[in-house]
Parts: C-alpha cells; structure tokens; sequence
C-alpha cells in the first residue's frame, strides 16, 4: 500500500478537525502532520502536539530556509507545514493527513500532484458561524475575521478533486472513509 499525502481543507468551523480525528479512528496508518503557527495556543493546546508555536521571527528564520512545504497568512498569523513532518512520514511508510486553509492546500497541490486534496464544505454558511459559535474558542471578532475570509474559501471548492458536505457527521466520516480507502487501496 503506497504512502499518500491527504489534504483536508475547507473553511474555519466545518468540521476539518473532528472529521480527521474520527476519520483516523478508523483508518490505521494515517499520521497527523503537526503545523507551525504564530498563533498563540489555546487553552488546552500543546506545543509539538497541537500545534509547533513559534514566534514570527523563528516563523521567517524557517521560511527564509525553505523548511516549509506550504504556508500562508491567516487571519493575522501565519501557518505553515514543515517538510520534515511529512517527509519522515512518508519515508517510513506513513500516510500523511494535513489540515490545512485553501492558499496552502494550492501550494501543496502545486509542489505534489499526487496529494489527494478534499475540500469540506458546510450545509449552508450559517452553520460556520453556529459551529464556530459553538466551539467556543475564538472571541466575536475572530469569528468575524473567519467567517469573512470563509467566503472566498467556498468560492474555491470546485478547485478540488473531492468535496464532502459536513452536514450529518456520520455520514460525511462515512464520505471521507471511502475517498482515502479508495486511494489508499485502487
Ligand atoms: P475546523 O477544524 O474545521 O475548524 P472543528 O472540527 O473544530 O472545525 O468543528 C467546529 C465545531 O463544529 C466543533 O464544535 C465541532 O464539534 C462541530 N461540528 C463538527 N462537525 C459537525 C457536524 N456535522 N454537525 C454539527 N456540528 C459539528
Ligand atoms: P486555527 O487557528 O483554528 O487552529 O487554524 C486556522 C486555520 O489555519 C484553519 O483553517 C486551519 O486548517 C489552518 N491551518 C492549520 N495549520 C495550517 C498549516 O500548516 N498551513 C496552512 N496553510 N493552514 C493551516
């Protein structure tokens, strides 16, 4: 079974990170890429768990060097997946799962055609702001800033191979299963 790269991008609040968790419940051998933020963490975040948290200067210092396979701008910070997390993964056999915004998925489309890229998209926009709303993690003005940039990022789900409707969870779990079964098994 080859090792692949999986792409999972869609707007902040659908379900990216819930969908990839039950997904990984069910399908052995997917490894998590753990990204680099300047964004401060959340309580209960962990660094080298969650997220690496690094100041904007050792974000740069890293940019500068070329560690990153993809990064972007993002609500005021920057996110960016390091090479080494999936390179080492993908030597030893692994499947990699990035969770990822739409400008760094494009990157990683470009730099590794092969990633198979799944775009999640919500019933209707309104369910981002209930979601987001509901996680209760980030204050009204960052929701505000995230469900502004969520416009443009459903704008671009037709650039990618597979789109899965969070709408019932078991049922788009269900979706992902089958998309990264069939690559992972053709
Ligand atoms: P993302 O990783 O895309 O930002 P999360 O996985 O953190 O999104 O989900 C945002 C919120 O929406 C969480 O509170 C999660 O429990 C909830 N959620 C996820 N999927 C569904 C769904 N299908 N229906 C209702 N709520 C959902
Ligand atoms: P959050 O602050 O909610 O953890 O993440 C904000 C957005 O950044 C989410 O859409 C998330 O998928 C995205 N993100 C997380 N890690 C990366 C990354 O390594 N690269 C890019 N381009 N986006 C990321």
């Amino acid at each position: 079974m080859a090792a692949k790269v999986f792409v999972i991008t869609g707007p902040s609040g659908v379900g990216k990170g819930t969908l990839i968790r039950l997904l990984r419940e069910r399908v052995a051998g997917l490894a998590l890429s753990t990204s680099a933020t300047t964004r401060g963490p959340r309580e209960g975040e962990q660094d080298g768990r969650d997220y690496h948290f690094l100041s904007r200067d050792e974000f740069a210092r890293r940019a500068d060097a070329n560690e990153f396979l993809e990064h972007a701008a993002y609500s005021g910070n920057r996110y960016g997946t390091l090479r080494s997390e999936v390179e080492r993964r993908l030597a030893s056999g692994e499947s990699v799962v990035l969770e990822i915004e739409v400008q760094g998925a494009r990157q990683v489309r470009a730099a590794m055609p092969e990633a198979v890229l799944v775009f999640i998209a919500p019933p209707d926009p309104a369910a981002l702001r209930r979601r987001l709303e509901g996680r209760g993690t980030d204050d009204p003005k960052a929701i505000s800033e995230r469900l502004r940039t969520a416009e443009l990022e459903l704008d671009a789900q037709q650039e990618f191979q597979h789109v899965v409707v969070n709408d019932e969870l078991e049922k788009a779990v269900d979706e992902l299963e089958a998309i990264v079964r069939a690559e992972l098994c053709p």
